[in-house]
């Protein structure tokens, strides 16, 4: 089965058509990347997922639970990791956040740090972390690599590949960086100018120019 199917939706500010009949789909246990340049109509999509806005024609089906990665971290900046963490477990009541430094392992040594005095990556680190918290079926990151250096995202690719592999985590990857897009993800689509322009495995676009 599929945890997100998109059919044919169109969104649309006013008179100006942000998304023109996008479908897209990410199976269970999939990693999948949406890729597109500023303006393409990414942030559109992920509103529309996530229910902040509707579409005006076509479909959103979520077959499972979905947990996003919003763009720019957005911790609580005065809150410990361990409190920035546990905010992240409110819809499922689960406030326990032992497993989650079993799976990123790396947040240990930060778990009573001031979320807000950590690096970039760090504070991704913890944004994947407080979406997992969740138990989502599926995640939804936006723009992972967003000012980080090439080290730090490589680690947190490693993570998501982790997860994925060993939990099953179906990932859909929305990003403007193609190469790291197409190098974690095994199918991906092109988004321009709220159209699917192109579609398929990534190494089939990695491969074309
Ligand atoms: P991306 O996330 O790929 O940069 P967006 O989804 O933000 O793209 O934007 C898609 C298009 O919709 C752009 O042309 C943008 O200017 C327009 N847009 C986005 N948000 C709004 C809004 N609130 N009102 C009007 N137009 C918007
Ligand atoms: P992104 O590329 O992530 O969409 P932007 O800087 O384009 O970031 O947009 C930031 C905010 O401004 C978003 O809430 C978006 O919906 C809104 N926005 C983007 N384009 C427009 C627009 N043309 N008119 C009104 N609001 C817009």
């Amino acid at each position: 089965g599929s945890v997100i199917e998109v059919r044919d939706l169109t969104v649309r500010y006013g008179a100006a058509v942000a998304l023109d009949g996008v479908s897209l789909t990410v199976g269970a246990g999939e990693m999948v990347a949406l890729i597109g340049p500023n303006g393409a109509g990414k942030s559109t999509l992920v509103n529309t997922l996530s229910g902040i806005l509707r579409p005006a024609s076509g479909r959103v089906t979520i077959g499972g639970r979905l947990a996003q990665v919003p763009e720019g971290r957005q911790m609580f900046p005065d809150l410990t990791v361990d409190d920035n963490l546990r905010l992240g477990g409110w819809r499922v009541r689960n406030r326990d956040t032992g497993p989650i430094y079993e799976v990123l392992p790396d947040l240990v040594k930060l778990r009573r740090r001031r979320a807000g005095l950590l690096s970039g990556g760090q504070q991704q680190m913890v944004a994947v972390g407080r979406a997992l918290m969740s138990r989502p079926d599926v995640l939804a990151v936006d723009e992972l690599s967003l000012g980080l250096a090439p080290l730090v995202v490589a680690d947190l690719v490693r993570h998501l590949r982790e997860l994925n592999a060993e939990r099953g985590l179906a990932v859909l990857l929305i990003e403007q960086n193609a190469r790291i897009a197409l190098d974690l993800c095994t199918r991906a689509y092109v988004l321009e100018a709220g159209r699917i322009a192109v579609s398929g495995s990534a190494e089939e676009l990695a491969a074309s120019p």
